[in-house]
């Protein structure tokens, strides 16, 4: 859309450079014309003057031939005595043979009169002999001692001639003229086939010579009466040869240079004229040069002046259009940087804003995980008030019950004794030793729990481990009528570890299944289990228990945590077992048995080096 309203403005622009420059190439045509006209009508100069050169000469030629010919004794003989019809004879045969060798059209001898006794057209149809030319200028000219020039259409002849005439004289008195007449025919002859015509004008502008015929006689101007009035008297032209061609004139600069253009609408021609004048002669002479190349060039140069101009324009236009794109392209550009600017301006706000938002969370986690840090140390301290409360619980009932126990059988003995049964004495204070031997077994158990291990960890065999604790229970199993099913692998199995804390973790987990286990069941089965992978070793203790509740599972393995009665638990023996495997770098795990019953999982890291090592 708006690159058509360009192209559309483009195509304005051009029409209107179009317009212009053909306005302009109008405008200046006619000067351009004007200039080129004056050119060649000063390169024709040089045909006029050669032109006016052979005018002149050929009149030159002439102009002493009458005052030669007056001097022949002849002519005065027959001017000054009465005429003697021999003598005209001869004298017009010696005219006749003259005016031949000269190339003159008619010589002829006139009196005072102007009467005109011989002639060398004496033997002619138009013999002048016996006319009178006392109208004639040359003869009143020369009839009064000057040399008589003069041109004029003959009257005899009517031919076209131009006349000198000298006066004949004897004894210093003027007796007669002699006259000779030349054709102006041959002179134009010369200027035929040129490019340019060539005429030559009288004082009254009417054309006498002439390259084209038909323009003889017509004047340039319209004749006034007085001119009129002179041709009349002189009989220089035919009255009705004379007329006025149709001519329209305009002056092209100072030097005279002139457009003519002649001829009736429809025939026109057009000329670029200048001219000389011959002032002896009385002539102008005018060179008329067809304008039509001089025209051609002016329509060359304007048309190519037209056409630069419009490549001008086009040129412009072309460039404009760059231009203008070049700007379009630089104002999208400069529009598009300022919406990434304006864009990055944005994300920078919102990534300065995201930035002070991550701040402050930064430092509401820093706020949050000291609070957290504050909770945890609150937590642990709590953690361990409760750790206390719940040991001193456990400590006071394991501790007070035989405590009421031991006051009991004292105050008993004290009895006995003061009733002389001293063998009931001696029994109750039997069972008090017991009941410092069971306070005793209690306090050794606290030890074990508080104090670290002096054992180091190390590759234990599994196996053996295995075998002492099922020996160390041999009693209660016996007790419980319980049977052990344990089923060793064939290799003795290493595995890093602490032999004695091994012993007591199995200790414990069998000790306690043989606890879980039904006292109605007429033969209860405790299952131990190894399985090995590459890396590890897990030894599972499987009874036929109830299993580990899901309330009691997250508590399982916390310390003085027990669902056993007063008496027979301190709810240790896990948490310390625990511990241990977790020393162990290994792990200690409760689940149920999909079949029923509880399983305790030892999983521990394998002693493969060592073991190979210890095979050797
Ligand atoms: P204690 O045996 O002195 O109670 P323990 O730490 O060994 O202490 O055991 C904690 C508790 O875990 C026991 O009171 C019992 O409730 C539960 N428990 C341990 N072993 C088993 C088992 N094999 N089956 C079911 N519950 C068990």
């Amino acid at each position: 859309m708006r690159r058509t309203l360009k192209s559309r403005r483009l195509g304005l622009w051009l029409a209107l450079a179009a317009v212009l420059s053909v306005a302009i190439g109008l405008a200046g045509f006619a000067r351009v014309e004007r200039i080129f006209l004056i050119r060649s009508a000063q390169q024709s100069q040089g045909t006029l003057r050669l032109a006016v050169a052979g005018l002149r000469g050929a009149l030159s030629r002439y102009e002493p031939l009458p005052g030669l010919i007056a001097e022949k004794p002849s002519i005065k003989l027959l001017l000054g005595k009465s005429a003697d019809p021999d003598l005209i004879d001869a004298i017009n045969l010696e005219l006749k043979k003259i005016a031949a060798s000269v190339g003159a059209s008619d010589i002829y001898v006139i009196d005072r009169s102007g009467y005109t006794w011989a002639a060398s057209n004496f033997d002619q149809p138009h013999s002048f002999v016996g006319l009178n030319y006392a109208y004639r200028p040359y003869f009143q000219q020369a009839n009064e001692g000057a040399l008589g020039r003069f041109f004029a259409l003959g009257t005899a002849s009517l031919k076209r001639g131009y006349y000198f005439a000298a006066p004949v004289t004897l004894l210093n008195d003027i007796i007669g003229v002699v006259t000779i007449k030349i054709a102006v025919d041959n002179l134009e002859a010369d200027w035929q086939g040129a490019d340019s015509e060539i005429l030559v004008t009288d004082q009254y502008g009417i054309i006498f010579m002439s390259s084209r015929p038909e323009w003889h006689f017509k004047s340039l101007q319209p004749l006034d009466s007085l001119a009129l009035a002179q041709i009349n008297a002189s009989r220089q032209y035919q009255q009705e040869n004379l007329g006025l061609l149709d001519l329209q004139k305009d002056t092209l600069n100072e030097a005279g240079v002139e457009r003519f253009v002649i001829g009736a609408e429809g025939k026109r021609e057009n000329f670029v004229t200048t001219s000389l004048s011959i002032p002896e002669a009385g002539w102008t002479v005018h060179i008329l040069t067809p304008t039509t190349a001089a025209r051609a060039q002016a329509y060359t140069l304007v048309t190519m002046a037209v056409l630069v101009m419009l490549l001008t324009a086009l040129i412009a236009a072309f460039m404009l259009q760059r231009r203008a794109r070049l700007f379009e392209r630089i104002e999208v550009q400069r529009s598009a940087q300022a919406l990434l600017e304006n864009r990055v301006a944005a994300r920078t706000t919102d990534l300065n804003l995201a930035n002070a938002q991550l701040l402050q969370e930064i430092e509401e986690r820093k706020l949050a995980e000291q609070q957290l840090r504050k909770s945890q140390s609150d937590l642990v301290q709590a953690g361990k008030l409760a750790a206390l409360g719940q040991m001193s619980a456990a400590l006071s009932h394991e501790f007070n019950q035989p405590l009421a126990a031991v006051k009991t059988y004292a105050d008993n003995a004290v009895t006995y004794l003061d009733r002389s049964r001293p063998e009931d004495a001696r029994e109750n204070v039997g069972r008090i030793s017991q009941m410092a031997d069971r306070m005793a077994a209690i306090s050794k158990h606290l030890r074990n729990f508080a104090r670290r291990p002096q054992e180091q960890i190390g590759p234990v065999s599994l196996l053996p481990v295995i075998h002492d604790a099922i020996s160390i229970l041999a009693g209660k199993i016996r007790d419980r009528n319980a049977q052990i099913l344990f089923d060793p692998p064939a290799h003795d199995i290493w595995i890093m570890g602490g032999q004695i804390r091994l012993q007591q973790v199995l200790v414990n987990l069998i000790s306690n299944a043989l606890d879980a286990s039904p006292d109605d069941h007429a033969e209860p089965l405790i299952i131990v289990a190894i399985e090995e992978t590459d890396s590890r070793v897990r030894i599972a203790v499987r009874d036929q228990g109830p299993g580990v509740s899901e309330q009691v599972v997250g508590q399982i393995f916390d310390p003085f945590f027990t669902t056993k009665d007063p008496g027979h638990g301190l709810g240790l023996g896990l948490s310390i077992s625990y511990n241990i495997i977790r020393d162990f770098g290994g792990q200690l795990l409760t689940t149920n048995h999909p079949e029923g019953g509880a399983v305790f999982t030892i999983d521990l890291v394998v002693a493969e080096h060592i073991m190979g090592a210890a095979a050797q």
